[in-house]
């Protein structure tokens, strides 16, 4: 199966073929932590690497191999590297590439725990973790210096869907010889390639859309092979041992065989809902890349094929309207993570993003009011309807 087949196809046949395997229509999953040799010189080759082959499955696993290639081939990078979850490809990917002294520019908004690793791991080690406002690339010119070695960001930005403009961040990254990690994670490879407009690395949680379904924890990383090399054999063998388990590289390229459909339907199902939201009398703002109200809608239609399947909302009565709205639905799970089946919604200042200290937050534009609602696959009726139930019960219930 060749790159130049369409990304639907590719997610779904790219580097198997059932005849080299009895006919099995799905790729072998390959349980094993060990690697029989052939000879003891041949096992000598392989670990030296001068003979193909695998050795033990926290390095590499045929499983995870059928993975990688296709995460590389939708991602439109080289090479890919599979880990047991989104954080254990971000941080794998940035232990390899920084050094006590080094510094690492991010934008101000960051998921929770990606914020926890900047501060409370990389800056225990000596690295210095610099925000800049990266919607604005002028001010990422200005902050860069001689120890920027990682410029790092999120677009759209979990959870207020703040964008940044990938090929002028890269411009201006690249032009100090710093290189440029996007986390994918809420566009994933259907909406945005990053690799394709200056991106060095791109990292995901598989856990979201890439798998799809919520029963998994997974992360991956794509790049040039040299990187996806160095980040397999020191961020990911030699340091955090985040390696991804062969079942569920099975669970997420099952999931990746759907992604195109998923996610058409996801982000037409979140236009119909922000549009609804925006509509409504209790809400006070929407954010979504598909309303022609959002701040950043044109780069959103210059650098997303579509407008994505997470939004983020305010009502008017604030963080109390906003929990009892929450508590009024009886569909939609209060639930964290995105990209499943099930519409999710969660709080940020309460629940993923209380790794920021309240003036953090505040600081890092993240709302104590901010509510994040995950679009999923159900009949969009029936999301507008519980939506609309538990809208209207918070409403009677502060006239009452
Ligand atoms: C969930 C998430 C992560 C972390 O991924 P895990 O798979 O939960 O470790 C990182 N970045 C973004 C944008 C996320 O939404």
């Amino acid at each position: 199966m060749s790159n130049s087949q369409g990304f639907a196809t590719r997610a779904i046949h790219l580097g198997y073929d059932p005849l080299d395997h009895e006919g099995a229509l799905t790729p072998p999953l390959h349980l094993t932590s060990t690697f029989a040799f052939d000879t003891a010189e041949a096992g000598g080759e392989i670990f030296a690497g001068e003979r193909a082959g695998h050795v033990y499955s926290r390095i590499s696993n045929p499983t995870l191999d059928l993975l990688e290639r296709r995460a590389a081939s939708l991602e439109g990078a080289e090479a890919g590297l599979a880990l047991a979850s989104g954080m254990g490809a971000i941080t794998a990917v940035l232990w390899t590439l920084l050094a006590p002294g080094d510094e690492v520019i991010v934008d101000e908004t960051l998921y929770g725990c990606t914020f926890a690793f900047m501060h409370h791991g990389l800056r225990k080690f000596g690295i210095t973790v610099t925000h800049v406002d990266m919607t604005e690339p002028e001010t990422l010119r200005a902050a860069m210096s001689d120890r920027t070695r990682v410029v790092y960001f999120e677009t759209p930005a979990n959870p207020n869907m703040r964008l940044v403009d990938i090929e002028a961040v890269a411009a201006i990254a690249h032009g100090h010889g710093a290189q440029v990690v996007v986390d994918n994670t809420y566009a994933t490879p259907y909406l945005t390639r990053p690799i394709a407009l200056g991106a060095d690395l791109v990292v995901h949680s598989a856990t979201k859309y890439l798998g799809g379904h919520g029963d998994l924890v997974a992360g991956l990383v794509v790049g040039r092979a040299e990187a996806i090399g160095e980040i397999r054999l020191v961020g990911m063998k030699d340091m955090t041992g985040a390696v991804m388990a062969p079942f569920n590289a099975m669970l997420v390229m099952r999931g990746l065989k759907t992604l195109s459909l998923r996610m058409e339907r996801h982000c037409a199902s979140a236009q119909t809902v922000a549009a609804w939201l925006e509509g409504h009398p209790e809400v006070a703002a929407v954010q979504y890349p598909g309303l022609e109200s959002f701040g950043q809608h044109a780069l959103a239609c210059r650098q997303m094929a579509l407008p994505g399947a997470m939004i983020a909302f305010e009502l008017k009565g604030g963080l109390e309207a906003g929990r009892r709205m929450m508590n009024g639905l009886r569909m939609i799970a209060r639930a964290v993570s995105l990209g499943d089946a099930e519409t999710l919604i969660q709080h940020p200042a309460s629940m993923t993003h209380s790794t920021y200290s309240p003036e953090e937050r505040a600081a890092h534009g993240i709302g104590d009011g901010l509510i994040r609602l995950s679009v999923g696959l159900e009949d969009v009726a029936d999301i507008l309807d519980d939506l609309d139930g538990a809208l209207s019960r918070t409403v009677l219930r502060d006239t009452a």
